[in-house]
Parts: C-alpha cells; structure tokens; sequence
C-alpha cells in the first residue's frame, strides 16, 4: 500500500520479539531457525547503514524450559529465578545468530526506572549509544531477576516503546503472534477485518483493541496500544505485524497484512520540543561566546565552555543555558551534578578525571539533549 512506508526508509529501528515466538512451549526449546530467518533479516537492515536495536523476550519461558517446570502461573520469584537461567540462553543465541552474521551482540537488562528515571535514563541512554557507535546490536531485555513488582515493566511491548523513543528510533518493530490490529476480537468464523493504517490513536481505536471491555486484561493488544502510544507521541512510527512467518522483517517489507501506527512528529524534534516545553529547569549554565557559536553550529556543550553555574541540580535534571549577556540560549538536560559542574566549568575534558576522580561524560550537555531557543 503506498501510505505505508517501506522498512528500508527508517534509520533506527528498534525490533521487539515475543516470547511466544522465540520460544516453542510444547517441545520447550528455542526455535533456532526462526531466529536465524529473523537474524538474516536484520543483517539486511544492519548491512544496509540501518542502526538495529533488539528487545527480546524470552528469558523466563526459555528459563521454564531449561528448569523443566511444570504448566502453570508462576509467583514472582519463580519466574525472576527461571529468567536468570533464560537469560544466559537467549543472550548466547542472539549472541550466536548475530555473530554469524557479522554482528556483534551487546546485552542490555534494563528496569522501568532505567528508561523513566532522568539520571538513570541518561546512562541507559550513553550506553546503548555507544554501542550503536561500535555498530554492535543492542539485544534488550527487562532486568526480570531484579526487578520486583512496583519497578517492573511486565510486558516487553512498553519496554520495547521506551527503549525506541529513549533513543530516538524512528521505527518500532513489533512482532506478535497476530499480524496487526482489527476492528474487533476475530474469532472463527467473524468478519473482524485487519486496521492497516492507524493514523491516532483514538477511543475507538482503544476500544478495538478490546481495552474498553476489560479494563483488567493485560498483554496482548492493550500493552500494544500502550506502545503505540508511548511511541508516537515521541515521534516513533510502529508496526505491529506476524512473527509467526520465516523472515519477518522481509515479509514487512514485501507487502504482508501488519498494522502501522503512523505519528506526524520526527523523534529528534519531539525529544527537543519535550525538553524544552514540559521539564521544569533546575538551574542555570552560563557559557562564553565561542560556545555559543559551537552550540548553534551544532556542537555539543563541553565543560571548557561554561563561565558560571547557577541552581542544585542533578545529573538529568533540565537547565537553562546561558550566553554571556545573560540571554537563553536554549535548555538541556546536564550530564553532571551542579557541584562537579563547578568544578569542571571552564576545564578541558581531558581534565575532568583528575578534578572529580571519576571519567564522566566528555559533554556537560550532549547535543541530543539540547534544544536551542528559536530552533
Ligand atoms: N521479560 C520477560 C522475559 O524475557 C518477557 C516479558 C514479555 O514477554 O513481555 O521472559
């Protein structure tokens, strides 16, 4: 359809994959040609420029498996304790596939508060990026081992939007074991027909998802919705398509039945508009002249630039930057807490060790996370 764009037009794409998919519940082992197929696919994207960015499920059904347990719900710290031993596993085949494609794997176990939690977002964030950076892929999980009840995501899909919005992917992947959203539940022998396009999410479109009808139903739909949400208004286009096919990222691209959530926005602009609009400033950067020039060259802002620090605020919080004649320059999230920041301001990076005793961030603000006035 020519609404709908191609895979290939994204350049950061962030692919979630179900446990169902990964996983074979009745034979309880990993379906290792599936996730080559799936693997090929993203050496395409990958070989192709393409950043790629796995969030995979999988640790505690794989982990089930291996513990041979029986059927059946299991209490939170079965299910930490069966993802500790289906974690080792997932990562080494994701490891293995990526590898004999001539990629790189790097795990990555995040909790909710990783992606929600400014300070800790940032370090996510920084870590992900350099491995992008190193062309590696990013293989995502929940941290299920750790993570209790109250700092849990619980679902991947949620997770998976975050991770795509917290580094500006422009498309997020989601591979289901239905291919899209449709207009009711279909079931044997009904006409629900396959939405194609999703250019809002509205109440209608919620209530098809079936998140009217029980406000208590969790997973399937309702967290897909959620994700959708999460990521359009950050700026991310979704689909939702079958995992239940060889190659399905090809098949995506080749025209099969899927669901796209489109949104307006690019992610750079809303992460920009999102800083500079809806988080209250904590403090005040000064920085000299030749910064400003760096910064609106589009430059990050390094410590060697900064006259004079203003405000307690943390590493993450939000500031206002400042150039010589007092006037904003633009706001940004700080990599550094207001004290260390005075010590370093006006300093050469290469000095930041030897003043705090810690490498920090080479950037006192990294210009993704600047948002210019006037811009
Ligand atoms: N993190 C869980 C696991 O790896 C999966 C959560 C989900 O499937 O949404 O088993």
């Amino acid at each position: 359809m020519s609404q709908t764009p191609a895979i290939s037009s994204f350049r950061r794409i962030v692919v979630k994959v179900g446990s169902s998919l990964l996983v074979d519940q009745t034979a309880g082992g990993l379906k290792r040609e599936w996730l080559e197929g799936l693997a090929e696919d993203i050496a395409d994207l990958h070989q192709g420029g393409r950043d790629v960015l796995v969030v995979s499920s999988g640790a505690i059904a794989l982990g089930r498996a291996v513990l041979g347990l029986p059927r059946g719900p299991l209490k939170l710290e079965e299910a930490q304790g069966a993802a500790a031993v289906g974690q080792i596993a997932l990562a080494r085949a994701w490891s293995e596939v990526l590898g004999a494609r001539f990629m790189t794997a790097g795990q990555v176990l995040v909790t909710l508060q990783d992606t929600e939690e400014r300070r800790r977002y940032l370090n996510a964030r920084s870590t992900i990026d350099k491995l992008i950076e190193w062309r590696a892929v990013p293989v995502v999980n929940e941290n299920d081992t750790v993570a209790t009840s109250e700092i849990r995501y619980g679902d991947n899909d949620r997770l998976a939007a975050r991770v795509a919005t917290m580094m500006s992917a422009d498309l997020l992947v989601l591979l289901s074991d239905i291919d899209g959203l449709y207009d009711k539940p279909p079931a044997p022998g009904n006409d629900a027909r396959l939405v194609p396009v999703v250019s809002r999410i509205t109440a209608e479109i919620e209530a098809m998802a079936g998140i009217s009808a029980s406000e208590l139903s969790r997973g399937g739909m309702v967290t897909k919705i959620e994700a959708g949400k999460i990521a359009t208004t950050a700026g991310t286009h979704m689909v939702i398509a079958s995992g239940r096919v060889d190659h399905p990222l090809k098949r995506i691209a080749e025209g099969a039945p899927c669901t796209w959530f489109l949104t307006p926005a690019n992610p750079v602009t809303a992460r920009k508009k999102w800083i500079a609009g809806s988080l209250e400033p904590r403090g005040a950067i000064h920085i000299d002249a030749g910064a400003v020039r760096a910064l609106r060259g589009g430059a990050s802002l390094l410590p060697a630039g900064v006259t004079k620090i203003e405000g307690a605020f943390g590493r993450g919080d939000a500031v206002v930057v400042r150039g010589p004649d007092g006037a904003e320059i633009g706001r940004g999230l700080v990599a550094y807490d207001a004290d260390d920041a005075e010590k370093i301001r006006g300093r050469s990076s290469a000095d930041v060790l030897s003043i705090l005793g810690f490498t920090g961030r080479t950037e006192m603000i990294h210009r993704d996370d600047l948002a210019l006035a006037n811009e």
